[in-house]
């Protein structure tokens, strides 16, 4: 005789097993806080070396679970040789492109300068140039008006033979002006100005050259 499991209930029991015991049980949803994925798949992302140190060192336990050699080999071994190479790969190229743009980044903020040149017009003339701080964010016109207060001289935004923006203002202020960057616009880095002196190519200096013996 068969007997027959009659009822519709949704409430039997189901037995779990683990196949690995020592699992441990998140007993809170962790989402990575490099990529912010859940854990198991930060290697879906772009930073999975950065992910798994993060996971090191606040989840160890999770991180044992999902990423020591035993548990990496376990994973591996379910996927074929070449499916695992491809994975590889793909996560190596990933992660090159995402650390080199970070490195770009970085070298593009150090290597931004902004110059403060004393420009000799002629002999008695100065002017100052500034160039570079629109790469901070800094409006050029309503600095330019600044310093034109700041010093009580002529101030204005114009363009270099070169098409460069520069703020051109009258007489040599280079180090005045260096402090007034420092003090109102502290997201320039005080190693990112850098003053410098451009005097007229020294073609006829008729009043100093000694004369050409005759
Ligand atoms: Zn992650």
């Amino acid at each position: 005789m068969i007997l027959q499991h009659n009822h519709q209930s949704n409430s039997a029991p189901i037995a779990v097993t683990m196949a690995d015991a020592s699992a441990p049980v998140a007993k809170t949803m962790v989402y990575c806080q490099v990529c912010s994925y859940p854990p198991e798949y930060c290697e879906f992302g772009s930073r999975f070396k950065a992910c798994k140190k993060w996971l090191q060192d606040s989840e160890p336990e999770l991180f044992t679970h999902l990423y020591s050699d035993d548990a990496l080999s376990a994973a591996a071994s379910t996927l074929s040789l070449e499916a695992r190479e491809k994975l590889a790969k793909e996560q190596a190229k990933k992660e090159a492109k995402a650390e080199a743009k970070a490195e770009r980044l970085e070298a593009k903020k150090s290597r931004t300068k902004v110059t403060i040149k004393r420009v000799e017009r002629n002999k008695r003339k100065h002017i100052t140039s500034i160039q570079g701080l629109e790469h901070f964010g800094i409006d050029l016109k309503k600095a330019a008006k600044l310093f034109a207060n700041k010093f009580a001289t002529g101030a204005s935004v114009s363009k270099t033979a070169a098409g460069v923006d520069e703020i051109v203002v009258q007489g040599d202020v280079s180090e005045e002006v260096e402090d007034v960057i420092l003090e109102k616009f502290k997201e320039v880095p005080e190693d990112n100005i850098e003053l410098t002196e451009d005097k007229p190519k020294k073609k006829a200096p008729k009043e100093v050259a000694p004369q050409p013996g005759t």
